[in-house]
């Protein structure tokens, strides 16, 4: 897309204008596509694999940025591919818990899946579980309003496993599709964030052992190695199943995405690419390298 290929132009720059027309591939050039990899973000091992791509080829005629930006495009697209899951729904109700730290683009990524699902006719409820900020709550409550959808929230401060409890059971007493619920994101206090993730999950599993059917991790792609550490973070502290990237239009570091994705291998359900509720695209593995090799 338009913002996408904005965002990545660092890329291109990174790996080409570095050889006039159609040259071999040396090592004086592979090193420095090599290195424009990493400064991508793509991250070392990303970078050494499409290196020894580069240089198994054989390029002895001799190849054109065109060339490397191809093989570049065709090798990230071959790291993205067994990740690009849309999130389907196919239980009822499905509880997905979304996790991520203060500022990701959580709350937006809520009522941008809220739209989603609402769109393709399904009965959508929110629970404001990030009860740690009254910000947090008042915000959601805004976006369930403006999407048009149920949303079960308590006081700043109260419990959020009890609150957690309540949204699931609501859900399942009103023939609700998907349960969205937010959670807090002191990443700052993993200790207790830890407890409350873990308490939030138990006590929802008394209502459905299989809940929270999903663990979204929403990512600020512009943190670039940042939203790696949180991966793992998260990860341990929250169980997390499937990713979401945020913030891709006016980003420079999408590369961290195919870093992400060679090292996790989790599935990344969608992408953001703005600050309204339309703003959530499917993330397309061919899309998005092309646009990162500009
Ligand atoms: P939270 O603290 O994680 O809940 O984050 P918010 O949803 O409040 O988002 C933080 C800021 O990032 C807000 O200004 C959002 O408008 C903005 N934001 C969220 N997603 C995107 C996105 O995909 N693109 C852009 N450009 N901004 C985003």
């Amino acid at each position: 897309t338009e913002g996408l290929s904005k965002s990545t132009k660092k890329l291109a720059n990174n790996i080409t204008g570095l050889a006039t027309g159609t040259l071999p591939l040396d090592e004086e050039r592979l090193d420095a596509i090599e290195e424009g990899l990493i400064a991508a973000d793509l991250g070392p091992r990303v970078a050494a694999r499409i290196r020894e791509r580069l240089a198994d080829q054989k390029y002895a005629k001799g190849i054109d940025d065109d060339g490397v930006r191809a093989v570049v495009a065709d090798e990230v697209a071959q790291i993205l591919a067994p990740v690009a899951r849309p999130l389907a729904i196919i239980r009822k109700p499905q509880v997905i818990l979304v996790v991520g730290v203060n500022g990701s683009g959580k709350t937006t990524t809520i009522a941008k899946l809220a739209r989603l699902f609402k769109a393709d006719g399904k009965q959508v409820m929110l629970a404001a579980g990030d009860t740690f900020r009254a910000a947090a709550i008042a915000q959601l409550k805004i976006w369930a309003d403006r999407v048009g959808v149920p949303i079960v929230a308590g006081d700043q401060g109260g419990d959020a496993a009890s609150l957690a409890f309540d949204a699931v059971k609501r859900a399942m007493d009103e023939g609700i599709d998907v349960l969205i619920i937010d959670t807090a994101g002191r990443l700052q206090n993993k200790t207790g964030l830890m407890d409350e993730l873990a308490k939030v999950k138990r006590v929802i599993g008394k209502l459905d052992p299989a809940a929270p059917h999903d663990v979204l991790l929403v990512l600020d792609a512009t943190t670039g190695q940042n939203a790696l550490n949180q991966i793992e973070v998260f990860g341990q502290v929250a169980g997390v199943t499937g990713l979401v990237m945020t913030k891709l239009d006016g980003s420079a570091r999408g590369g961290m995405l195919v870093a992400a994705a060679e090292k996790f291998g989790l599935p990344i359900h969608a992408i953001g690419v703005g600050e309204g509720m339309d703003d959530l695209q499917p993330f397309t593995p061919q899309d998005f390298a092309a646009a990162l090799v500009g």
